[in-house]
Protein backbone atom coordinates (compact mmCIF):
# COMPACT_ATOMS: atom_id res chain seq x y z
CA UNK A 1 0.00 0.00 0.00
CA UNK A 2 1.52 3.77 -1.03
CA UNK A 3 0.90 5.97 1.74
CA UNK A 4 -0.68 9.03 -0.33
CA UNK A 5 -0.84 11.98 2.09
CA UNK A 6 0.52 12.87 5.15
CA UNK A 7 -2.91 12.75 6.74
CA UNK A 8 -3.05 8.98 5.78
CA UNK A 9 -0.05 8.52 7.25
CA UNK A 10 -1.23 10.30 10.11
CA UNK A 11 -4.07 7.94 10.66
CA UNK A 12 -1.98 4.51 10.41
CA UNK A 13 -0.42 5.68 13.11
CA UNK A 14 -2.97 6.25 15.64
CA UNK A 15 -5.16 3.45 14.80
CA UNK A 16 -5.84 1.59 17.31
CA UNK A 17 -5.55 4.60 19.45
CA UNK A 18 -6.21 7.83 17.98
CA UNK A 19 -3.99 11.18 19.25
CA UNK A 20 -1.61 8.25 21.24
CA UNK A 21 1.14 6.84 19.02
CA UNK A 22 3.11 5.35 21.06
CA UNK A 23 1.40 2.26 22.71
CA UNK A 24 3.55 -0.74 21.64
CA UNK A 25 0.94 -2.84 21.65
CA UNK A 26 -0.92 -1.20 18.38
CA UNK A 27 1.82 -2.23 16.44
CA UNK A 28 0.64 -5.34 16.45
CA UNK A 29 -3.06 -4.71 15.58
CA UNK A 30 -4.70 -6.59 13.29
CA UNK A 31 -6.67 -3.78 11.49
CA UNK A 32 -2.94 -1.88 11.29
CA UNK A 33 -1.82 -5.39 9.83
CA UNK A 34 -4.19 -5.06 6.87
CA UNK A 35 -3.25 -1.98 6.55
CA UNK A 36 0.36 -2.82 6.02
CA UNK A 37 -0.19 -5.40 3.53
CA UNK A 38 -2.15 -3.53 1.79
CA UNK A 39 -5.37 -5.42 2.22
CA UNK A 40 -7.34 -2.58 3.22
CA UNK A 41 -6.69 0.74 2.91
CA UNK A 42 -6.85 3.49 5.95
CA UNK A 43 -9.90 4.78 4.48
CA UNK A 44 -11.88 2.15 4.52
CA UNK A 45 -10.24 1.19 8.58
CA UNK A 46 -11.95 4.44 9.72
CA UNK A 47 -14.99 4.11 7.50
CA UNK A 48 -15.28 0.55 8.74
CA UNK A 49 -13.69 1.01 13.17
CA UNK A 50 -15.53 4.29 13.29
CA UNK A 51 -19.31 3.59 12.49
CA UNK A 52 -21.50 6.56 11.37
CA UNK A 53 -25.66 6.64 10.82
CA UNK A 54 -24.49 5.79 7.19
CA UNK A 55 -22.70 2.24 8.15
CA UNK A 56 -24.44 -1.10 7.98
CA UNK A 57 -24.29 -3.61 10.37
CA UNK A 58 -22.46 -5.33 8.08
CA UNK A 59 -19.75 -2.87 7.90
CA UNK A 60 -19.66 -3.23 12.29
CA UNK A 61 -19.55 -6.83 11.52
CA UNK A 62 -16.08 -6.60 9.22
CA UNK A 63 -15.04 -4.07 12.04
CA UNK A 64 -15.42 -5.85 14.61
CA UNK A 65 -14.52 -9.61 13.01
CA UNK A 66 -10.75 -8.03 12.68
CA UNK A 67 -10.62 -7.35 16.13
CA UNK A 68 -11.59 -10.99 16.91
CA UNK A 69 -8.46 -12.70 15.41
CA UNK A 70 -6.51 -9.61 17.13
CA UNK A 71 -3.70 -10.39 18.64
CA UNK A 72 -4.02 -7.48 21.05
CA UNK A 73 -7.94 -7.47 21.61
CA UNK A 74 -7.40 -7.61 25.50
CA UNK A 75 -4.94 -4.36 25.48
CA UNK A 76 -7.48 -2.50 22.76
CA UNK A 77 -10.24 -3.27 24.61
CA UNK A 78 -8.61 -2.22 28.13
CA UNK A 79 -7.35 1.05 26.55
CA UNK A 80 -10.24 1.77 25.49
CA UNK A 81 -12.64 1.64 28.67
CA UNK A 82 -9.78 3.05 30.80
CA UNK A 83 -9.60 5.96 28.44
CA UNK A 84 -12.83 6.14 28.19
CA UNK A 85 -12.60 6.51 24.08
CA UNK A 86 -15.80 8.31 23.18
CA UNK A 87 -15.66 7.23 18.80
CA UNK A 88 -14.72 4.29 17.76
CA UNK A 89 -14.46 0.16 17.51
CA UNK A 90 -11.97 -0.93 19.92
CA UNK A 91 -11.21 -4.74 21.05
CA UNK A 92 -14.41 -5.84 19.40
CA UNK A 93 -16.67 -3.41 21.20
CA UNK A 94 -18.07 -0.37 19.46
CA UNK A 95 -18.68 3.02 21.73
CA UNK A 96 -22.28 2.23 22.44
CA UNK A 97 -21.24 -1.15 23.56
CA UNK A 98 -18.43 0.79 25.93
CA UNK A 99 -21.17 3.02 27.05
CA UNK A 100 -23.85 0.82 27.79
CA UNK A 101 -21.15 -1.66 29.91
CA UNK A 102 -20.39 1.75 32.03
CA UNK A 103 -23.85 2.91 32.65
CA UNK A 104 -24.38 -1.33 33.91
CA UNK A 105 -21.32 -0.72 36.58
CA UNK A 106 -22.77 2.46 37.65
CA UNK A 107 -25.94 1.25 38.20
CA UNK A 108 -24.41 -2.20 39.86
CA UNK A 109 -22.15 -0.09 42.13
CA UNK A 110 -25.17 2.25 43.34
CA UNK A 111 -27.33 -0.75 43.87
CA UNK A 112 -24.94 -1.91 46.58
CA UNK A 113 -25.38 1.39 49.01
S1 LIG B 1 -8.69 -5.10 18.79
FE1 LIG B 1 -9.61 -4.31 16.91
S2 LIG B 1 -9.34 -2.06 16.98
FE2 LIG B 1 -7.97 -3.01 18.53
S3 LIG B 1 -6.01 -3.20 17.49
FE3 LIG B 1 -7.08 -5.10 17.24
S4 LIG B 1 -8.21 -4.98 15.29
FE4 LIG B 1 -7.57 -2.91 15.88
Amino acid sequence: MTITSSVEAEVLAGLAAPGDYDIPWQQSGECRRQVKEGIRDVKEIMRLFYPTRHSTPADILVAKGMCEVCPVRDECHDWAHETREPNGIFGGETQEERRLQRSAARRAYKGKD
